[in-house]
């Protein structure tokens, strides 16, 4: 079963509008009636629900675009989904829906939580709800808000721009036979595990010590056109809390690099994981299979990767556990391309996050701690 609740207290059919329609009715009653200690449960697998259903069946959810917008405060709290599930739910939503929601977050007695009208705003994406984003943002000096979401915002009047995509696949990791040359796995689309020498030169080489996984962007839908046609996931031997920045050339080869640290680092750690770079760096050598959302994976806790050998997305928004990259060069917010957990690969401990700036060569390997 694809669909698997994580309260564990309901499981309800979604194949059609109607039975979409039924649920909705059915997580209204129970925003009003359940206990206490059952209240989260309940929460929890309506999301999963209605994480689920944004990604089969966005379509059925359509004709509650509006009604949830006009939902009350205390209701909303109970629909009080991530980002990513708002996201597939509320896409293209009708302009009223946008200007419904703008006019609440700007009401001063705004009955509800601005976290939740926000993420629903910023989930349209229409060009109504981007310069509704904008308006809200200049008037309220909340630009971090929507940062965090993934969305830059240039200012001086001009829409909110959505730095991901929407298509998203997961992320599966296929082993390789270990005889397999290293010139071949390098041929492959997505390999994961490649010597520093294949990916960087010096000196960005001599500041990383691990391969996560290379992708080749030719093969992601809905990214905006590079120069380069590959980029990297990498590490240098830090635990998390840091972003490292490289300079990619036209061959896709980093070529200078430069390393942000919001954490403070153990340096004895850091002995460790330049020990166990070398030590391991045969290891975990494979590649990525691209899989779309669809009843294959495994949906629940607002994610898929309890399928078998799914480790994360390409595509999609970003985390936002930590800040989201600006480009050095340019500052612009940079495009988010991947989210893996370090088990794809293990290196340091918890989520990976790749993004890029189209306009200046610059590529962001990014570390969180898991949250
Ligand atoms: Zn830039």
């Amino acid at each position: 079963m694809p669909l698997q609740p994580n309260g564990g207290k309901l499981l309800m059919p979604v194949e059609t509008e109607a039975d979409v329609c039924a649920l909705f009715e059915k997580a209204l009653a129970l925003s009003q009636t359940s206990g206490f200690l059952t209240r989260d449960r309940y929460r929890a697998d309506i999301e999963d629900h209605f994480y689920y259903i944004g990604a089969i069946c966005p379509q059925h959810f359509r004709p509650l675009q509006q009604e949830v917008v006009n939902l009350s405060g205390e209701q909303l709290t109970f629909f009080h989904f991530s980002f990513s599930t708002w996201l597939y739910l509320l896409h293209d939503a009708p302009d009223s829906c946008a200007e419904q929601l703008l006019q609440r977050l700007l009401r001063a007695d705004q009955d509800c939580s601005p976290s939740i009208l926000e993420a629903m705003l910023a989930a349209i994406g229409t060009p109504t709800a981007l310069a509704a984003m904008a308006e809200y943002a200049e008037r309220t000096h909340k630009q971090n808000v929507f940062r965090d979401l993934g969305f830059w915002l240039p200012g001086k009047g001009k829409r909110a721009e959505p730095r991901f995509t929407r298509h998203r696949s997961a992320v599966r990791f296929q082993p390789i036979d270990t005889t397999l040359p290293l010139q071949e796995l390098v041929k492959r689309p997505h390999p994961v595990g490649l010597p520093v020498s294949f990916i960087a030169g010096e000196p960005a080489s001599s500041m990383i010590t691990w391969h996560y996984l290379t992708l080749d962007l030719a093969r992601i839908d809905g990214l905006p056109p590079t120069s380069f046609s590959r980029i990297h996931l990498v590490s240098p031997p830090q635990h998390s809390g840091w972003t490292l920045f490289c300079t990619i050339s036209q061959q896709n080869l980093y070529t200078q690099a430069h390393l942000h640290v919001s954490e403070d680092q153990d340096l004895e750690m850091l002995e460790q994981l330049q020990e166990q770079a070398i030590e391991h760096q045969n290891d975990g050598r494979g590649e990525l299979l691209l899989l779309p959302y669809d009843d294959q994976l495994v949906y629940r806790n607002g994610h898929t990767q309890l399928t078998k050998g799914v480790h994360g997305d390409v595509g999609g928004p970003p985390l936002g556990l930590d800040e989201n990259p600006c480009c050095p060069i340019c500052k612009k917010l940079m495009f988010h391309v991947c989210t893996v957990a370090t088990t794809l690969r293990e290196y340091g401990d918890g989520f990976r996050s790749l993004f890029f700036c189209e306009g200046c060569m610059q590529i962001a390997s990014q570390a969180m701690g898991w949250n």
